[in-house]
C-alpha cells in the first residue's frame, strides 16, 4: 500500500469520484476504413482502438478447424502509451492479455457460423491510466458488432478494487498501483456469464461477493452505453442518406 491517501475525508477519491462512479466513457465505432469493424474509447486517460477482421479465411490452412472459425487477438501497449517508452515487442503481459481477453469473447462469438475461417481482434492501447484490458473488451465488442459478426451479446468490462480498505469501481493507474486490490471483470448480460475474473491483490470473502456485484452494476452502465454507440451508427448513417437524397 502507497503512502498517499487514495480517499480523502468526503469519501471522494484521487480524481474526485465516487467509490461507485466510473470515469468519463467515450466511444466510437467504424472509424478506421480498412478493417472490417472497428472502434474507439476513452475511459478517463486511457485510450484505445481496436479493429477486428474476418471471418475470413485462415492462413496458414493448417491452423483452420472444420467446426468453427478461431479467433485470435491481440493486446498490445503503443511504445507512447506509458510514461516511461514501452519496449514494441510484445511482453509476457501482453501476451497473457491477448490469451484472457480472446477467452472472454469465445462464448459471446457465433464462430460454428464460420468453419475454417478466422476473427482477428487488434487492441491497440494508444495511452494507459489503468483499467486497459477492461477498457479493451468493451470496444473489442464494439468492433466485433461494428464488422457484422454474429454475437450472442455484447461483453461489458469493468475492474473493481479495493483502495484504502474502501471498493472502488473503475480503478485509474494509481488506484491500481497503490490499492490493496484489483480485480477485472467481463459480464455478458443475455447470459448473466461472467467471462473474465481476475485478481490482483486480496478481499476477504464478504467483499468479493459485494466487489462482484458492483463490477456487474459498472459493467450494465457500460453495456448501456455501448448499446447507445452502436445505435448512433445506424442513426447517423440514415440521415447521411437523408441529406444525401435531399440535396
Ligand atoms: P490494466 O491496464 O488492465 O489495469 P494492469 O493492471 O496490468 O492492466 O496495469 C495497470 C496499469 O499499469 C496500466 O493501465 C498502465 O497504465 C500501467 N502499465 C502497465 N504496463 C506498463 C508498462 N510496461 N509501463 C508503464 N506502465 C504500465
Amino acid at each position: 500500500m502507497g503512502e498517499r491517501k487514495l480517499i480523502d475525508e468526503n469519501g471522494l477519491r484521487v480524481d474526485g469520484r465516487r467509490p461507485d462512479e466510473l470515469r468519463p466513457i467515450k466511444m466510437e465505432v467504424g472509424l478506421l476504413a480498412n478493417a472490417d469493424g472497428s472502434a474507439y474509447i476513452e475511459q478517463g486517460k486511457s485510450k484505445i482502438i481496436v479493429a477486428v477482421y474476418g471471418p475470413k479465411e485462415v492462413h496458414p490452412k493448417h491452423l483452420g478447424l472444420t467446426g468453427r472459425a478461431i479467433i485470435r487477438c491481440r493486446y498490445h501497449m503503443a511504445p507512447f502509451s506509458t510514461p516511461e517508452r514501452k519496449s514494441p515487442a510484445p511482453s509476457r503481459r501482453e501476451i497473457e492479455l491477448s490469451k484472457i481477453i480472446r477467452e472472454a469473447f469465445e462464448p459471446v462469438i457465433f464462430s460454428e457460423y464460420y468453419p475454417r475461417s478466422m476473427i482477428d481482434i487488434f487492441i491497440e492501447v494508444l495511452q494507459s491510466d489503468g483499467g486497459t484490458r477492461c477498457a479493451g473488451i468493451t470496444a473489442a465488442s464494439l468492433a466485433l458488432a461494428d464488422a457484422g459478426i454474429p454475437l450472442r451479446d455484447l461483453v461489458a468490462a469493468c475492474a473493481v478494487g479495493k483502495v484504502d480498505g474502501q471498493l472502488v469501481v473503475d480503478l485509474n493507474d494509481v488506484e491500481d498501483k497503490e490499492g490493496e486490490a484489483d480485480m477485472p471483470v467481463a459480464y455478458i448480460p443475455a447470459l448473466n456469464q461472467i467471462s473474465l475474473l481476475q485478481m490482483d491483490g486480496q478481499l476477504t470473502e464478504e467483499e468479493f461477493a459485494k466487489a462482484l456485484e458492483m463490477a456487474k452494476e459498472a459493467c450494465m452502465k457500460i453495456y448501456q452505453l455501448q448499446k447507445q454507440t452502436l445505435k448512433q451508427k445506424y442513426v447517423e448513417a440514415k440521415e447521411a442518406v437523408e441529406k444525401g437524397e435531399e440535396a
